[in-house]
């Protein structure tokens, strides 16, 4: 495998992690499967390596339920939950490592709070266009599967670089982590992850004895019955596709959202489903916030339809080219109209 990082960058990642006593570890809002596969693997990574120091893992806001079996994550500190506590950690922080996020606003307010303590920062990412001159180690690769990825790529090469025994550089609970975020980002190995060096880094984290079954059912198969009659409704009622467009459509409110009594993180995956139809080559799905009066947009495509330009140029966003995402503020038919706008924009990327 093609080395990351340069001597320089591994010198001062290990001067960095060695030399600071109060880490903090952040993530993106709205916390997927990388976000917290990579922050519970590397603060137990840290730990290990420098056990002087004290390392907390900080999360803006909540995280879905078919996360928290991930080792370390009932350790995670929640910014909207305890605010204050959370405020006076990053003050008090000699070292910030921003994991799967490259703008300090994907953390909303959380990350005003980070850029106003001025300390060194750490970016191990795979977002494009990475804020510039945010961190003294910025190891940002949008080319990688996951953060994950980029960050085993990392231990990896500190470890071929200090010589440290083979079975010792990844513990069963952080491989565990690491392939969590590997497995989510990809939809379970289904894109983005035709390199091959994923599938030899795979072999590693199976060599510490992770069970790769049980990671897919831990994160997969953890429906309630109401989450999966919940999803036959979306399918059966609000599926709209637009067939000359290879496009469709999902929108959900905050009333459907009480009435099917649908939990935090219960649309996860939603809008990957429409892409099961033959040629759809874009899926939208629009949410209702539940903390701002704002239309949430999903975005997920096939081949070449490139949906972080689609989100970056009307919705504020960003993201991958098959998988991105961005808001809209207005009603939902606004948002609808906007959708329409859009597609229409894209259209010579939609026709046959
Ligand atoms: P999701 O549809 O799961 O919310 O987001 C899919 C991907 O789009 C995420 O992995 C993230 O990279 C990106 N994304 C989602 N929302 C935003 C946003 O508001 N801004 C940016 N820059 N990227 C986003
Ligand atoms: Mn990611």
């Amino acid at each position: 495998m093609t080395p990351l990082l340069s001597p320089q960058q591994i010198a001062l990642w290990q001067q960095l992690t060695a030399d600071a006593r109060h880490i903090i570890i952040t993530c993106h809002r709205g916390p997927d499967g990388d976000a917290i596969g990579s922050t519970t693997a590397l603060a137990s990574w840290i730990r290990r390596h420098n056990p002087a120091a004290e390392v907390h893992i900080i999360a803006p806001n909540i995280f879905p339920d078919f996360l928290k079996w991930i080792p370390g994550a009932a350790d995670i500190l929640i910014y909207d939950k305890h605010e204050a506590e959370v405020r006076a950690l990053v003050e008090a922080a000699d070292l910030v490592i921003m994991c799967d996020h490259g703008e300090l606003s994907r953390m909303w307010t959380l990350g005003d709070v980070v850029r106003d303590h001025v300390c060194p920062r750490i970016m191990i990412d795979h977002h494009l266009n990475p804020e510039p001159d945010i961190a003294a180690l910025a190891i940002s690769l949008p080319n990688l599967s996951s953060t994950c990825e980029v960050l085993l790529r990392i231990l990896l090469e500190i470890r071929d670089q200090t010589g440290e025994p083979q079975e010792e550089f990844l513990t069963h609970d952080e491989a565990v982590s690491l392939y969590t975020g590997m497995m989510t980002d990809t939809g379970a190995f289904t894109y983005a992850s035709s390199r091959p060096e994923i599938f030899e880094l795979i072999s590693i984290l199976l060599r510490c004895g992770i069970d790769k079954d049980k990671i897919y059912r831990n994160v997969f198969f953890t429906y309630s019955p109401n989450r999966l009659k919940f999803q036959g409704y979306m399918l059966y009622v609000k599926l709209d596709v637009w067939k000359k467009a290879h496009a469709s459509i999902m929108t959900l409110t905050n009333a459907e959202r009480r009435r099917f009594g649908i939990l935090n993180g219960d649309t996860e995956g939603l809008v990957n489903l429409p892409l099961q139809i033959l040629g759809m080559k874009l899926s939208i799905f629009l949410r209702e916030d539940t903390e701002h009066p704002c239309i949430r947009v999903s975005l997920r495509s096939v081949d070449d339809f490139p949906c972080n330009e689609m989100a970056a140029e009307f919705f504020g966003g960003g993201g991958h080219k098959n998988a991105a995402g961005g808001e809209i503020w207005g009603t939902m038919d606004e948002a609808v109209a906007l959708i329409k706008k859009a597609v229409q924009k894209y259209m010579p990327f939609l026709k046959d």
